[in-house]
């Protein structure tokens, strides 16, 4: 075994109290290369213990100092930028490409954005005209818990713990049981950043145990969670009796539309990354292509030709475009969903099974084809349901009116991708649209300081900015009669 996976309480790198271990296996091989602490209710029972400890004193220091401390928490990030990268890469899957050109810099970028939010962070205030004043406090809500899926771990477990941190709250935390690396790495710097004890704690282990712990938890005061919308309906029904505030960014089953009058190279190899970047496990992922039936002929043979030529293999290899799947579980739900969409009726365009890349160390890897799919119509499971995995569908569409119902015909509305030169169009058409974000003529543009989540069943509630902090925050008007 290389390393043990320890929770961070109270300044200190412990096992589970319980003594338990889980496998860490790397997806490429298949092999169990370090073991994660199996944490349980006791666990949380001690971290939100030391959270609420280093509570009254975190919440005095200044933004200033705040900012700070995450800001040196930030440089150990860039300092290590290589080493997180290959342990990303080691733990996800994922290329080392990837990890090092978009998590790293992407969870280096989270801290300094809401470091800087500390010190920029301001509320309001109303005056009536008849010499009253109001004023709104923004006060940190205590100890709050952050539970974060294993596709994007490092970048989307900073996107929580920093504005939780720097809007003032102490904060228990759990990554993804299947990709617990870099956030046990990163809360090993904690101390050394300046963090005081307890202010910051992370938690390793399974969901329904140390997640749900985490929930219930009494001081809990809130939840921010990402992650598959079943396990966000699980975690409403624990938190809304007990009136925690939730914020929930879920699954997604997103539109890339493209109108005849695109450009056309842009759209087809944008459809092909938003299709397939990190082996298609991006909730914002465009899983179905929706193609307007003058260029579909056109435009579904210029995906193809460029998928087929997808390199995929050793994650490793700084020449790989896609690396393995997460896990032999994931891996084997993908293929299934293949299997549904073959049964269904669809045509598969291109890969539709395992891969098997050449090296003996790979062996036991869990590699998928890059897979495109014809044929389905929008009520068919595969067009419904969110696979997560590198499947995407082609489907036809006549004209706007069309393409717009297409669109909405799901229960998710995370994001849609829309192509066309027709600026009256664009606009028109994503302000019909029923998802959070649209991005017209590009695909996984990202400001900060934007209003980030989705609608239905993609979640509630809006990450970003000001959002995060106001999430993480209780406003208090106090009414002044002067
Ligand atoms: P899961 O819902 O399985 O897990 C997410 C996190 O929740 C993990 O840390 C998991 O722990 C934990 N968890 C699982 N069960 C419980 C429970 N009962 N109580 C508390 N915590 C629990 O999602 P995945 O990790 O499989 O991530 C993939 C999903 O995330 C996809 O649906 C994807 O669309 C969505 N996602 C959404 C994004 C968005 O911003 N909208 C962004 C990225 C992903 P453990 O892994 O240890 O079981």
């Amino acid at each position: 075994m290389e390393q043990d996976i320890l929770n961070l309480i109270n300044g200190a790198l412990v096992p589970a109290q319980g003594g338990g271990w889980l496998d860490n296996v790397e997806p490429a091989t298949g092999a169990t290369y370090s073991r994660i602490a199996r944490s349980g209710p006791e666990d949380v029972e001690a971290a939100v213990s030391a959270a609420r400890k280093a509570f009254p004193e975190w919440r005095a220091w200044s933004p200033a100092d705040r900012r700070a401390v995450l800001m040196k928490l930030a440089d150990k990030v860039a300092e290590n930028a290589a080493m997180l990268a290959e342990a990303e890469s080691k733990d996800n899957g994922k290329p080392v490409s990837v990890a090092a050109a978009v998590d790293i810099p992407r969870a280096e970028h989270n801290l300094r954005f809401y470091a800087s939010a500390a010190e920029q962070f301001s509320s309001e205030s109303h005056t009536m005209g008849d010499g009253t004043v109001n004023y709104t406090l923004r006060k940190p809500l205590g100890v709050v818990g952050c539970i974060s899926p294993w596709n994007l771990p490092l970048y989307l477990f900073t996107w929580k713990i920093a504005p939780a941190l720097a809007s003032g709250n102490c904060v228990v935390a759990k990554p993804s049981e299947v990709t617990p690396m870099t956030a046990y790495l990163l809360g090993s710097w904690a101390k050394e950043a300046g963090l005081p004890d307890g202010v910051l704690n992370i938690l390793h282990g399974l969901g329904p145990e140390v997640g749900q712990a985490m929930v219930e938890h009494h001081y809990v005061r809130a939840i921010s969670f990402t992650g598959g919308t079943a396990t966000g309906a699980a975690i409403s029904a624990l938190a809304a009796p007990k009136f925690k505030k939730l914020s929930l960014e879920l699954g997604g089953k997103n539109a890339t539309v493209v109108f005849d009058d695109c450009d056309f190279d842009e759209a087809v190899s944008t459809a092909v990354r938003a299709a397939f970047s990190n082996q298609g496990q991006i909730c914002l992922c465009g899983s179905r292509i929706l193609v307007q039936e003058g260029l579909y002929d056109r435009f579904r043979d210029a995906m193809v030709a460029k998928v087929s030529k997808l390199r995929i293999g050793d994650p490793m290899d700084p020449a790989t475009k896609m690396g393995a799947v997460v896990s032999r579980g994931h891996r084997d739900k993908v293929l299934a969903a293949i299997d549904t969409a073959r049964g269904e009726g669809g045509r598969i365009l291109c890969g539709g099974g395992r891969h098997q890349p050449g090296e003996p160390r790979l062996k036991g890897g869990y590699f998928v084809q890059p897979t495109l799919i014809e044929g389905l119509d929008h009520r068919c499971v595969t067009n419904r349901e969110e696979i997560f995995g590198p499947v995407a569908t082609l489907q036809p569409f006549k004209d706007e009116q069309e393409a717009l119902g297409l669109v909405n015909a799901t229960k998710y509305g995370l994001s849609a991708s829309v192509w066309t030169q027709d600026l009256k169009r664009a606009h028109r058409f994503a302000a019909g649209i029923d998802t959070g974000m649209v991005w017209l003529n590009c695909w996984l543009v990202r400001d900060l300081r934007t209003p980030f989540g989705g609608t239905r069943h993609s979640g509630v509630g809006r990450e970003g900015g000001y959002n995060s902090m106001k999430f993480f925050t209780e406003p208090q008007n106090v009414c002044v009669k002067l």
